[in-house]
């Protein structure tokens, strides 16, 4: 077998020998100043780099080097995302699983956790739930059942989730995480009109994945790596890529992510649409004694500060898996998206779980409201931002990757930040995250350069202001 990015093949595309040379490669160079200044030009242009130069910057031991590499991430955030940070919260539709991944407490047959499913009513009451928090955007999570949860359920979801509207309320975007399927279902979530379609591989290592997936259709390691494939041959444009660092040696699994990405740009000409790195978590029945590859808080920080310089272009994507203080070190590292106010149980945003039952995939760190969030991001430079806009006029795929490339996103992005944040403060902030936000919005307008855009979002502003709603560029 030989490494090959154009093939449709998993075993040639995450090609093991390939990844375990470059795995060798950069431990071998980890004090190679020479090497590791080289990359770091090259990764100046800001142009990406390819998994074998940014495996070396992940291996890098040099402290002057790795702080240039952090500052480099820092420094392609503020360009190509200024100080904007996208906001979501999954809602969890259900915990019925017949895989058996070791790490996740909805493994088939674990007793420790409660089984539910949510019914359409149920949904439309989560989804009001979250639409008065002030959340525009979902990440839908399902556990694989094909007989709890076949894709009728989740199209159903779907259509449920957009066509509930509740006072000001809706959500604009759904992006979807469920289980690999066949390119007639990715059809099908196409024609539902989903944002992104994500899917963690959670370790590329074959030999790891099969012993972590026992049982189940994810058993199939080439099948669930070949989904993104199939979904982008079903007409998804936008699909979310990600690992679950611990499960297995975090230089292998960052290297073969980005190998993942560089099929996918060569294939279909653009790469994911975003990146996410949860790390794995204890909980019910999990025990994190089980997983000695897990990573610590300083290198999960620089997995998100290598993805970041590697892949520019890419939206980043940390969850309430991290705690606050994890949270604010790594929006300064190169984080695009974060949820807020998330719940990680079968429903729970509508009302609370009873006492007793738990369907919680994970301990959620970051237990503040969105209110909190939203305000913490106000007050450390950050413009929280409920833009759903470039799906919605039809920017995915390469026609997005096109104006992200050349830095015009910027012109949208700024600006629908700030007429989304001015939706949110007037109709869901408390009075404290209203006048931070309202400073914030103030002092953003002077730096819209363009003239006659800046004429256009104080006048959208205004209309936001006497009951308009939706703006987007
Ligand atoms: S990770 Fe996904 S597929 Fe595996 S047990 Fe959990 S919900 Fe099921
Ligand atoms: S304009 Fe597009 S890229 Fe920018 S925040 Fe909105 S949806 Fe995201």
């Amino acid at each position: 077998m030989s490494y090959n990015p154009t093939s449709m093949r998993a075993e040639e595309f995450i090609e093991n020998s390939e990844a375990m040379e470059t795995v060798e490669y950069a431990k071998a160079n980890r004090f190679n100043m020479a090497l590791i200044d080289s990359i770091l030009e090259q990764a100046k242009l800001k142009t990406g780099l390819s998994h074998r130069d940014a495996a070396v910057l992940l291996a890098c031991a040099l402290p002057e080097q790795n702080a240039r590499i952090e500052e480099l991430a820092n420094s392609i955030k503020r360009e190509f995302y200024g100080s904007r940070i996208v906001l979501f919260a999954p809602l969890y539709l259900s915990d019925y699983c017949v895989n058996g991944c070791v790490y996740c407490p909805y493994h088939y047959g674990n007793p420790g956790v409660f089984r539910k499913k949510l019914t359409q009513a149920e949904i439309a009451g989560e989804v009001t739930a979250l639409q008065d928090m002030g959340h525009k955007r979902l990440a839908l999570e399902s556990g694989e059942d094909p007989v709890n949860n076949p894709i009728e359920y989740i199209l159903e979801s779907i259509n449920t989730v957009y066509s509930l509207k509740h006072k000001n309320g809706a959500i604009r975007r759904v992006n979807v995480n469920i289980a690999a399927t066949t390119e007639e279902n990715y059809k099908k979530l196409r024609d539902a009109g989903i944002g992104t379609y994500i899917l963690f591989q959670e370790t590329y290592n074959r030999t790891r994945y099969e012993r972590l997936h026992p049982t189940g259709p994810k058993h199939h390691y080439a099948y669930h790596t070949e989904a993104m494939d199939r979904a982008m041959k079903a007409g998804i444009e936008d699909v979310g890529l990600g690992a679950l660092f611990g499960l297995e040696d975090c230089l292998y699994e960052f290297t073969a992510l980005l190998m993942h990405a560089e099929h996918l740009e060569t294939v279909f000409g653009v790469g994911p649409h975003t990146i996410s790195a949860p790390r794995i978590r204890a909980a019910a029945g999990i025990d994190l004694a089980d997983f000695p590859n897990a990573v610590d808080d300083n290198m999960f920080a620089k997995i998100i500060t290598c993805v970041r310089v590697a892949v520019p272009y890419t939206g980043l994507i940390v969850s309430t898996r991290e705690n606050r203080e994890c949270r604010q070190r790594v929006l300064n590292l190169g984080v695009s998206q974060i949820s807020g106010g998330s719940r990680t149980s079968v429903g729970g945003y509508d009302e609370p779980e009873p006492e007793g039952v738990n369907t919680s995939q994970f301990d959620v760190m970051d237990t503040r409201s969105l209110d909190e969030v939203v305000r913490w991001l106000l007050q450390n430079g950050h413009i929280p931002s409920f833009c759903t806009a470039c799906y919605r006029e039809g920017r995915t795929g390469d026609r997005f990757m096109a104006l992200c490339k050349s830095g015009q996103i910027a012109n949208c992005c700024h600006p629908n930040a700030l007429m989304t944040l001015k939706e949110y403060l007037l109709d869901y902030a408390s009075a404290e995250t209203q006048e931070v936000g309202g400073e914030v919005i103030s002092s953003e307008l002077g730096g819209i350069p363009n003239e006659k855009v800046r004429r256009i979002v104080m006048d959208n502003l205004a209309g936001i202001e006497n009951g308009s709603r939706d703006f987007r560029l």
